[in-house]
């Protein structure tokens, strides 16, 4: 498509959901190798290649306040397929580094905060071994690189608070924030129903990610959440509620680094 030979840069452009991602190392066996010579010209051997998998994103609600159906994940397993794994979100073809061989969706027995089964999205990838990327390759087997960011386009984004779909118009409500609801204050959550395409993966030190409640960006237009709420929404407790989230968020990102073990502890279960 036109728009990824025209941007050099893509962090993120209007439209464009990221997601982090946590890398793992993984074995190579045969049905591995008979899975990645589907992708490449001439046969490679066990010993040419080096594989790793990374869990790309799951169904709970995540640190943006959104969440992904089963759905979506399933359109994500196959967007994904055979797509090239890039360098901090660098599409030059130098920075190319791996392949995503095969995609699958792993069903756990337990249930996420919504009460449906915990579902995640796993990415097998390989690189060729050079001498290029021997460096590469020597911090992803020592779990030096081992995060990444997912970068994808949502043709259905549902507001838990008024049910608009904002991939087609946005509604007044921001994925993070509180709301006035019968009842009582109702944290927003963002639903992502399904996925159109599937932009990059792409190893990076820190997954950039939006910060909760700031600003939203689905339908190619980016609106930034207001400083302040309307008069008759706004109270003192709410205001108390967003500072209090985004401390949390702040927390949150200064841990995501740790919580990789968990992450793994989780898929192995
Ligand atoms: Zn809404």
């Amino acid at each position: 498509m036109t728009d990824k030979e025209t941007r050099t840069n893509p962090v993120s452009f209007p439209g464009m959901i990221t997601k982090a991602a946590q890398l793992e190392n993984q074995e190579i066996n045969e049905a591995e190798l008979r899975a990645i010579n589907k992708h490449t010209l001439s046969p490679l051997t066990a010993d040419d290649v080096f594989t790793f998998k990374a869990v790309l994103c799951d169904n709970e609600i995540d640190r943006q306040s959104e969440r992904f159906t089963v759905k979506a994940l399933e359109d994500l397993k196959k967007l994904f397929i055979g797509k090239t794994v890039i360098k901090d979100h660098s599409w030059s073809a130098n920075d190319q580094v791996a392949r995503i061989y095969a995609t699958e969706l792993v069903m756990s027995e337990k249930t996420n905060k919504s009460g449906e089964p915990c579902a995640q999205l796993v990415a097998y990838c390989y690189m060729v071994k050079t001498a290029s990327n021997a460096d590469l390759i020597a911090e992803i087997k020592g779990g030096i690189k081992k995060e990444g960011s997912v970068g994808f386009r949502a043709s259905s984004v549902i507001c838990s608070i008024c049910g608009t779909d904002n991939a087609k118009s946005y509604c007044r409500h921001f994925p993070g924030k509180s709301y006035e609801k019968e009842g009582g204050p109702q944290q927003c959550v963002f639903t992502l129903a399904s996925v159109s395409d599937a932009y990059e993966f792409s190893l990076v030190a820190v997954p950039a990610q939006k910060s909760a409640g700031v600003r939203k960006s689905y339908t190619g237009e980016t609106v930034e959440a207001p400083a302040t709420e309307p008069e008759n929404t706004s109270n003192v407790a709410e205001k108390h509620e967003d500072k209090d989230t985004q401390t949390r968020v702040r927390l949150m990102e200064t841990h995501a680094k740790n919580n990789i073990n968990t992450m793994k502890n989780y898929q192995e279960d």
